[in-house]
C-alpha cells in the first residue's frame, strides 16, 4: 500500500541519518532504511517480514512484548527506557549494543503501525565511559588539578580536583571563579610568574616552580605544569594547570646544595679519591687553592703525588687499617708538597665512602703549620721562661746567702760595739780616783763613739727602707761644692789612721750645684770614709772636682786593698761585703744607698780598683737637679 508513493517514501527514509524500523501491529518488520539495516547488520532485504524481536536481546522479549502492547494501546509517542534504564538492541552476529529507540505510532486505513528511529549509542556511552573514567583519574589523582576558561575575563578556574583543596586549604567556592594569581599573595616578584604569564599571553605549555601560599600563609613551592587546550580553530579556550608541592623537596636540595656549597668553600682540604685506582676524582676549593693545582690536574694524580713521606706501598698500607673494617677512619700527619714546590705539614683524616656504586676514600686535611709554628713558639717561651725562672731562682739564692750574710754580719757588727761599751762602763767604774778623768773621758769617748757608729747603721738601715719604698722626698738648694766638701773631710779627719792624710781638691771655691745637698754630702763621705777604712796606715786619700758646663765629677782614690776582680760587680749589690773587706766593720749598705741616691738624681756612680793597689771611685752628677 505504500509503494504508490515508492519513490518518494525511499528518499526521505533513507535521507534520515537514523536507523528507522516500521512494524505492523503484529510486530513484524515491514520497511527498513539502510542505516537501521547497517546499525543491526543485516542486508535491508533480509529483515523485511522478519519479526521485531530478532532486534531485541533474548532477555528483554516478554518484558518488551508487554511493553509494546501496553504502548500500542496509548498510541501516543514515546522514546523506549528512560534516564536510568538503558534499551540495548541485538545485532545479526549476537552483539548486543545500547540503543536510544524512539516510537511513532501511526496509523493507514485503519490500521496501527509503529516507526522506531533507532540510535547506535555504543559510541557515545563508550565516550561517557571514558570521560567518567578520567573525571574519577582527576579526582583521585594526587597532584592539584585546576582547568581555567581562557575565554572568560581574567582567565578563572573552573574546576579543582581535591587534590588541589587540600594542597592549598582553600574550599571549593573560594577557588572557583578566581584567577590563580591568589596563590601568590603579595609574593610577585618572581622571575617564574614573568615566564607563566609570557606562556599565557603566546598560548604555550609551560613548568615553573613558584612560591604559593596556602589559606594558612604557609609557603609551599609548586612546580606547576600548564596546558592549554584549543579548539579546532586553534583557539585557547583553556588552561589545564597541574600543581606539584615540591618544598619538601626543596628543602632537601637547598639542605643538599647548602652541604655542597659548604664542602666546596671549605678552607680545609677535602679529597675524594678511587679506592682502587688511589687517584683522585674531586678535591674542594681549599684543596686546590692550598696545593695550588687545579681539579683537572688533581684527576691525573693520587695522594703520593703530593705525600713527600710515602710511596704507594706505604700508602696502601695505613688505607690497609680501613680496608679491614678495624676502624671507622685514621688519622695521621705528614707533610704535603705543593705544585710550587713548597710544603706543609698536614693533619690527615681518612675514611671510606660509596659514590654511587663506587667505593672512594674522602680525605679532610687540615694544614698544620700554623699549629706547628705555634708548638715551636710555645716551646721557644717555655725555654725563656725556664731561663728567666732560672736565673730568678739564682738572685733568690744569692739573695738568700746575702741575708744570712747580713744577719751574722749585723750580729758582729752590734756585738763587737756592744761589748766595747759594756768593756768601757765595767772599767769606768774602776777608775774612781779624780786624778783618773784622762782615764774615764777616754772610755767615756770609745762609748761615744760606738754609740754613734750604732746610730749611723741603724740610719742606714732606715734609709734603704725609705729608699726601697720610693717615700724619699730630695730638696734642692743651691750649694757650694766646697761646702760640701769641707763638711765630708772635716768629719772624716776623725776616722783617719795613723799616717793617712786627706789630699783636698783644688780650685773648688767657684764652684756650685743645684742639688740634694745632704745626699751629695753622704754620698761622698761614704766613698771617703770606705777610702779610709780600706787603706792601712800611712796612705794618701786624694779627692778631685772637676765641673763641665752639665756635670760635676767627684773622685776619691786610695792606696788601699782594692776590690778584688771577683767581687767587682757585685760592689753595689746590697749587703754585699768584698771577701778582703771582712776583718773591717761594714755592713755592706753604705754604697747600695749612695748609688740609688745618685742614679734618682739622675747620675752616675763607678769604681775601677785593684786589689792591693787601691780604687777609685767616681760620681757624676748634673749640675742642676730637674
Ligand atoms: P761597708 O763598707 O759597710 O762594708 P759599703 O757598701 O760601703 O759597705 O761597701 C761595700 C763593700 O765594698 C765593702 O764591704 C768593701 O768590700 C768594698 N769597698 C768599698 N769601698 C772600698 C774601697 N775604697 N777599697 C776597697 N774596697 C772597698
Amino acid at each position: 500500500m505504500f509503494k504508490q508513493d515508492q519513490e518518494i517514501f525511499n528518499i526521505l527514509l533513507e535521507a534520515i541519518s537514523q536507523g528507522v524500523i516500521i512494524v505492523d501491529e503484529h510486530q513484524v518488520i515491514i520497511e527498513v532504511n539502510k542505516s537501521a539495516g547497517k546499525t543491526f547488520g543485516y542486508p535491508k532485504t533480509e529483515l523485511i517480514g522478519q519479526p521485531l524481536n530478532i532486534l531485541i536481546p533474548k532477555a528483554y522479549h516478554t518484558n518488551h512484548e508487554s511493553h509494546f502492547k501496553r504502548f500500542i494501546e496509548i498510541g501516543k509517542r514515546r522514546k523506549m527506557g528512560d534516564e536510568t534504564m538503558d534499551i540495548f538492541g541485538v545485532k545479526k552476529n549476537g552483539n548486543t549494543f545500547p540503543a536510544k529507540i524512539e516510537l511513532n505510532p501511526f496509523s493507514i486505513y485503519k490500521r496501527p503501525y509503529t516507526m522506531a528511529l533507532i540510535n547506535d549509542l555504543s559510541e557515545k556511552k563508550k565516550i561517557k565511559k571514558r570521560l567518567m573514567l578520567k573525571n574519577k583519574a582527576l579526582k583521585s589523582a594526587s597532584n592539584g588539578i585546576v582547568i581555567t576558561d581562557n575565554l572568560k575575563p581574567d582567565n578563572p578556574i573552573i574546576y579543582c580536583n581535591p587534590a588541589f583543596i587540600k594542597l592549598t586549604g582553600y574550599s571549593k567556592e573560594e577557588i572557583l571563579n578566581k584567577n590563580c594569581r591568589f596563590l601568590q599573595r603579595d609574593d610577585r616578584q618572581q622571575e617564574a610568574i614573568n615566564k607563566l604569564q609570557n606562556a599565557i599571553k603566546n598560548g604555550e605549555r609551560c613548568q615553573v616552580t613558584l612560591r604559593n601560599y596556602k589559606k594558612d600563609g604557609t609557603l609551599f613551592w609548586n612546580d606547576l605544569h600548564i596546558t592549554p587546550i584549543k579548539d579546532s580553530n586553534g583557539i585557547v579556550t583553556n588552561y589545564i594547570g597541574i600543581l606539584n608541592d615540591i618544598t619538601n623537596k626543596k628543602i632537601i636540595e637547598e639542605e643538599k646544595n647548602h652541604l655542597a656549597t659548604i664542602f666546596d668553600e671549605s678552607l680545609n682540604e677535602i679529597y675524594v679519591l678511587d679506592a682502587k685506582t688511589l687517584k683522585f676524582i674531586n678535591a674542594n676549593y681549599g684543596a686546590q687553592k692550598n696545593l695550588e693545582y687545579t681539579l683537572e690536574e688533581l684527576k691525573n694524580m693520587s695522594p703520593v703525588d703530593i705525600k713527600l713521606e710515602y710511596t704507594e706501598s706505604q700508602f696502601r698500607k695505613e688505607l690497609e687499617m680501613l680496608d679491614n673494617d678495624n676502624v671507622e677512619k685514621i688519622e695521621f700527619e705528614t707533610v704535603h708538597q705543593r705544585k710550587s714546590g713548597t710544603t706543609y705539614p698536614v693533619n690527615v683524616h681518612l675514611q671510606r665512602s660509596k659514590l654511587g656504586e663506587r667505593d672512594v676514600y674522602v680525605a679532610i686535611i687540615l694544614d698544620i703549620t700554623e699549629q706547628k709554628n705555634y708548638t715551636e713558639k710555645l716551646e721557644e717561651t717555655v725555654a725563656k721562661r725556664t731561663e728567666e725562672l732560672n736565673a730568678a731562682l739564682a738572685a733568690e739564692k744569692n739573695l738568700n746567702e746575702l741575708k744570712t750574710k747580713f744577719l751574722s754580719l749585723v750580729s758582729h757588727e752590734f756585738k763587737t760595739p756592744l761589748s766595747g761599751i759594756l768593756t768601757s762602763t765595767m772599767l769606768l767604774s774602776k777608775y774612781q780616783l779624780e786624778d783618773q778623768q784622762d782615764k774615764r773621758d777616754k772610755h767615756i769617748k770609745t762609748i761615744t763613739d760606738e754609740v754613734n757608729y750604732l746610730n749611723n747603721i741603724l740610719t742606714d738601715f732606715l734609709s734603704v727602707e725609705r729608699l726601697d719604698k720610693g717615700s724619699y722626698n730630695y730638696k734642692f738648694n743651691t750649694f757650694k761644692v766646697s761646702k760640701v766638701v769641707n763638711e765630708v773631710v772635716y768629719s772624716a779627719n776623725m776616722l783617719l789612721k795613723e799616717g793617712q792624710h786627706i789630699n783636698y781638691p783644688d780650685n773648688i771655691d767657684e764652684l756650685s750645684l743645684h742639688q740634694d745637698e745632704k745626699i751629695i754630702e753622704l754620698a761622698l763621705s761614704n766613698l771617703v770614709n770606705n777610702a779610709i777604712k780600706y787603706s792601712e796606715e800611712n796612705t794618701a786619700i786624694d779627692i778631685d772636682v772637676m765641673q763641665t758646663k752639665e756635670t760635676t765629677i767627684f773622685k776619691v782614690k786610695d792606696q788601699g786593698i782594692g776590690i778584688p776582680l771577683k767581687d767587682q760587680k757585685n760592689i753595689f749589690n746590697r749587703y754585699f761585703r768584698a771577701e778582703n773587706a771582712l776583718l773591717s766593720q761594714g755592713t755592706g749598705i753604705g754604697l747600695n744607698i749612695a748609688k740609688d741616691h745618685i742614679n734618682n738624681l739622675k747620675g752616675e756612680i763607678y769604681f775601677e780598683s785593684t786589689e792591693n793597689k787601691g780604687s777609685v771611685f767616681t760620681i757624676e752628677i748634673p749640675n742642676t737637679a730637674e
